[in-house]
């Protein structure tokens, strides 16, 4: 990735990923610069478009902007379109991983923007496809995700993904359990069965079955024990 401080203003460059080319442009003057990025998919479409992200970058950001692009050129779409985004806000804060819980419901903004925090750091989705992710109300990682192959799951990740660079490190990993779904009336048995199953899912997007929410929140505290614990030292 270049060292985007380096670039003068005026000047360009690109860069190539495993999944497409990200060319960068340097705007402003000394004081007041910013980068522009540019994701573009690997395919081009019928009509030769491209581009499926278009990133704005303040200095603050430029330390972040190799990881956050490269992962923004992982979950996007193979192929570009000239469409709006497919993915739903509220939808996409549902998807996502890097969130505490989604007990409260997904309030919305008047604009149709969803918003949601982490320790440490901040996203909010708009329904055009626009994504920012904040630590602090300083680092501020902004970017306009482009064509109809932006799903929810998509932008979901892409939202994680910044909020994984950015978060304060416990929120790395954050875990919950899902609540069994208790009695049910099951037709095969002509009568009532019990689920006790429950599912413990990490915000670094681990996540396992188990048979009983006990058994789930044993699983999660022993894989952050795990995580924190890291890998050997070499
Ligand atoms: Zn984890």
């Amino acid at each position: 990735m270049p060292a985007l401080i380096l670039l003068a203003p005026g000047e360009s460059t690109e860069y190539p990923t495993g999944h497409g080319r990200i060319r960068f442009r340097k705007y402003g003057d000394v004081d007041r610069e910013f980068v522009r990025a540019a994701v573009h998919a690997a395919e081009p479409s019928a009509d030769g478009e491209t581009r499926v992200a278009l990133a704005t970058l303040r200095p603050d950001a430029y330390p972040h902007a190799g990881a956050w692009l490269a992962a923004v050129a992982a979950c996007a779409p193979a192929v570009a379109d000239h469409r709006n985004p497919e993915a739903a806000p509220g939808s996409v804060r549902l998807l996502a991983r890097m969130t505490r819980t989604h007990a409260n419901g997904v309030p919305r903004k008047s604009d149709g923007s969803v918003s949601w925090s982490v320790p440490g750091a901040s996203t909010r989705v708009w329904p055009d496809g626009r994504v920012e992710v904040q630590r602090a109300g300083c680092v501020v990682l902004a970017v306009r995700l482009e064509g109809s192959g932006w799903d929810s799951a998509r932008v979901a990740a892409v939202a994680d993904a910044g909020l994984r660079l950015l978060c304060a490190p416990e929120a790395r990993h954050m875990t919950r359990t899902s609540q069994p779904s208790g009695w049910a009336w099951s037709s095969l048995w002509a009568g009532r069965s019990f689920d006790a199953a429950s599912e413990a899912v990490c915000s670094c997007g681990w996540r396992v079955m188990a048979a009983s929410r006990l058994g789930a929140r044993g699983a999660a505290a022993e894989h952050v024990r795990k995580a924190f614990a890291g890998p050997p030292v070499e």
